[in-house]
């Protein structure tokens, strides 16, 4: 329900029966109090306004004498906590307000309305100039961008990239169209632009957050010389179930690393200043739920409570809002029966309302169109009424906006102040974006992988390896790092020598002759050491033929390692890349049986953009080591951790099934009335070990569990401590910003290399009103020891770390017994205990 900012626009019973009940207070604060939660009930966007349609009302006649100066932020919720204090600029509102009085309403919708590359002849090859790629269907619009750019009829334009074309565009937009409006351009930059890193599921392996600010910084420098001023990036929807392909595209299972990382990509992409040059603003997507997609389908239903909600989905969102995103993406799925892109709840209520949201809501790619497909609206006028009033601000692709919305608005059925807000909102991040005083990509434009940033993209495909086994072989010691006695090494697989597999779904506008492939790391290598590499190809990603079988059999045979590059393509992850088996695809699996029977020591490069179940690898290969899609840098980065210049230091995003039947399979799970303690779950069930929650054909836990990952040393960790052993309620609760306890542990390097460790902490709770998963992430920490070094690392445990969400989804903490566990991986041993003590036993007893 939305109220235009005239008064005489209140149009129904309910709007004017809200209006009575609220009463004007005696007290000056408090009447400012009650007559924003007014405006605020009707999303109408400023204080003064607010003000003004109040005293016209005849509401109160103290409200004069408060009116503040012209007001800095454009909801009442919003003024009080804006999630983005840049675009909460009264100078920028001041030229949004002036800027949005000479509009018309054709001008209005055209901000509201976003297309990709079309208007003029497509090149020789099919391909359409500038774009890159997308993954949808080619859209059947009869649009012409370049013309409605003219006109001022598009405000947004999505994978269109590159110098020349983003310019033309541009020109057309700032010098043809009347009011000279830039328009945005934004693109998929999901793990790089020219010169790409690993994908983000990879990148969460490294757990290090800075890492990511560092990475997001240079694909925003290099893309802006492209003209893209906008990524759609970072996907940050929480994947528990690795049939979702884009499992690949987030930061895996758990909230508090998905959130750390969002956080990171919204610094990196945005910097400090979303005006400077060389900075992007972000598209935080796909709002929300997106991951929980039922049985791992894409684009399927998502059904949860509230309170799992807001624990697990919602945080990335929030930590990114809070670190000032610009903007977010609403989700092609439907929440408990309400499609993302048409849900006042998440846009409205928790997004604008409770986070105070100040940046614009853009559609999934014709989202809104899709609206129809859910059954939630017969036509395009419902589906285009209910996607603008929900909050969903700019239209992509679905041509709903552009040919709805004027009849819409005519006939009162959206009203105007709908539109105005949402071109405010668009209008407020152009200005926050400097494109009125930069629409044009002035740089050098960057059109290849850029030397300078190679280094760290090569750190960070050496950071997102997972060594997930290490077993010994012949000589006694570890199979990795690769021994110098191993003169001759078998290169053998169909991600060996494959540039265009190395970037994954979503390459951004990478180069393949950019590209290091692992048979061009490894061959570097073997020529410096003086050494050989043969390589065999041995069968395609998805192939049946086992002709090349018998020459990978024979390379190994001939060699003194085998090196394995198996693993999925890039497109079997991303979007629409849902799979019900999670094997090594085609006949890859018999490819590696055949050359472990050798009995040559075999290490497992796994390439995927999910958990893929490795059972057999994990009984008779030696070394496994995941590398997901590592980007440009993958054969140097490959080959700098096989021979041990760098020791793995990755850690695992997701958990690794043994069975594709576990899926969702995560960590963090609740517990059950009958857990099977001390059962030997491997074992079928038999006489009273059945009636319990288990399988009966696979034990219950990953075959590697979240947060494993091996290195070239060993750690162990001693002293877990928390610094108090009992907190009353009352504290615990009334501290909602600093630590309320802190959790630390000693850490010791006990091998024999320098490496690093991601210490883990996790805490668990028991005796609370609601159940509370069996341990939660709640921090971690990077930290690198010589050998024989030992460290102590502590976590600030704080609010934010304690709390749940009850049955009421009220963020809470209840006097319960908690434990803090600290380890190299979600299984860590090392705990210490404390409990949170009713601070009045009479009043907080439960
Ligand atoms: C995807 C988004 C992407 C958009 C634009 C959609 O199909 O779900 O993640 O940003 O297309 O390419």
């Amino acid at each position: 329900m939305r109220l235009a900012f005239r008064p005489n626009a209140l149009r129904n019973v309910e709007e004017k029966i809200v209006l009575k009940r609220i009463t004007c207070s005696s007290s000056a604060g408090r009447t400012r109090t009650a007559l924003q939660s007014l405006c605020s009930a009707f999303a109408i966007s400023s204080w003064p306004t607010c003000a003004v349609l109040c005293i016209a009302l005849g509401f109160c006649s103290t409200i004069l004498a408060q009116t503040p100066a012209p007001a800095a932020a454009h909801s009442a919720t919003a003024a009080r906590h804006p999630s983005n204090a840049q675009l909460a600029d009264p100078k920028i509102e001041a030229r949004v307000d002036k800027l949005l009085r000479q509009m018309t309403l054709d001008e209005k919708i055209g901000q509201l309305v976003q297309y990709n590359d079309t208007g003029d002849a497509a090149s020789t090859d099919g391909a359409k100039p500038g774009a890159i790629a997308a993954v949808n269907p080619e859209p059947t619009n009869p649009v012409n961008a370049m013309q409605l750019a003219a006109a001022g009829g598009v405000g947004s334009m999505l994978n269109t990239v590159g110098k020349d074309r983003t310019n033309l565009y541009q020109h057309l937009a700032v010098e043809k169209s009347r009011l000279h409006i830039p328009l945005l351009f934004g693109a998929d930059v999901i793990h790089g632009f020219r010169t790409v890193y690993p994908i983000p599921l990879g990148l969460a392996a490294s757990f290090d957050p800075d890492l990511v600010v560092n990475l997001g910084h240079i694909s925003a420098e290099e893309a802006t010389t492209a003209g893209v001023r906008w990524f759609y990036s970072p996907m940050v929807d929480i994947s528990r179930d690795a049939r979702w392909g884009r499992t690949a595209e987030g930061a895996g299972e758990d909230a508090y690393l998905g959130a750390a990382m969002a956080r990171a990509y919204i610094r990196g992409y945005q910097g400090d200043d979303l005006s400077k040059p060389g900075a992007v603003a972000a598209s935080v997507k796909h709002f929300a739920g997106y991951g929980a997609a039922e049985a791992g389908r894409e684009y399927f239903t998502t059904d949860m409570s509230e309170s799992r909600l807001r624990q697990v989905y919602l945080p990335p969102y929030k930590a990114a809002v809070e670190a000032g995103a610009a903007t977010i993406m609403s989700a092609f799925n439907a929440l408990n029966g309400v499609p993302a892109s048409a849900n006042p709840f998440l846009l409205g209520e928790v997004l604008r309302k409770e986070w105070g949201f100040n940046g614009f809501v853009v559609s999934d790619y014709t989202a809104v169109m899709e609206l129809t497909n859910h059954g939630i609206a017969l036509d395009p006028a419902t589906a285009t009424r209910k996607a603008i009033t929900a909050g969903v601000d700019v239209d992509m692709m679905s041509h709903f906006y552009d040919t709805q919305l004027p009849r819409l608005i005519r006939s009162g059925q959206v009203p105007m102040s709908v539109i105005d807000e949402a071109v405010r909102r668009v209008l407020r991040v152009k200005f926050a974006t400097g494109l009125f005083e930069h629409p044009y990509a002035e740089a050098p434009e960057v059109t290849s992988a850029v030397a300078e940033h190679r280094p760290l993209v090569r750190k960070a495909a050496e950071e997102s390896f997972v060594l997930l086994q290490n077993e010994k072989s012949a000589s006694g010691s570890p199979l990795l790092p690769l021994s110098p006695a191993f003169k001759r090494v078998a290169l053998i697989g169909p991600l060996s020598e494959n540039p265009a597999e190395m970037v994954g779904a979503w390459g951004g506008a990478g180069n393949e002759k950019d590209i290091v492939t692992v048979r061009a790391g490894l061959e570097e290598r073997a020529q410096k050491l003086g050494g050989t590499l043969v390589y065999a190809k041995g069968t395609e990603i998805d192939g049946a033929s086992q002709s090349g079988f018998a020459e990978a059999v024979d390379a190994a045979k001939a060699s003194d390692v085998a090196v394995l590059a198996l693993g999925e393509s890039g497109m079997m992850s991303g979007e629409a890349g849902s799979r019900a088996f999670l094997d090594l695809p085609g006949n890859q699996q018999q490819l590696l049986e055949a050359v472990a029977a050798t009995g040559k020591p075999v290490v497992l490069l796994v390439f995927s953009g999910r958990p893929l179940v490795l059972n057999w690898a994990s009984k008779h290969v030696a070394a496994i080591m995941e590398v997901w899609f590592p980007g440009t840098e993958a054969g140097h980065a490959i080959a700098d951790v096989l021979y041990g210049d760098v020791s793995p230091s990755g850690k695992l995003p997701m958990s690794f099934p043994r069975a594709v039947g576990q899926e969702p399979l995560y960590y963090n799970q609740f517990p059950t009335g009958r857990p099977p303690l001390g059962l030997d779950l491997s074992k079928p069930p038999g006489g009273d070990s059945r009636f319990f929650s288990r399988y009966i054909d696979v034990a219950n836990d990953a075959l590697f569990p979240f947060g494993h990952g091996l290195t070239y040393s060993t750690f162990t960790y001693s002293d877990v401590m928390v610094s108090k052993a009992s907190i009353p309620l009352s504290q615990a609760l009334g501290n909602r910003t600093s630590a309320i306890l802190q959790a630390t542990a000693t850490v010791s390097n006990t091998g024999s290399r320098e490496a690093t460790e991601v210490v883990q902490c996790y805490v668990g709770n028991r005796g609370a009103s609601m159940e509370q998963p069996v341990r939660s992430l709640e921090g971690f920490r990077r930290i690198t020891l010589k050998p024989g070094e030992s460290q102590q690392v502590s976590f600030d445990l704080g609010f934010n770390e304690l709390s749940f969400y009850n049955n009421e989804s009220k963020s809470t903490i209840e006097a319960t017994k908690y434990t803090v566990w600290m380890g190299g991986s979600s299984l860590a041993d090392k705990e210490a205990a404390f409990e949170v003590v009713p601070s009045n036993a009479r009043s907080e007893a439960r």
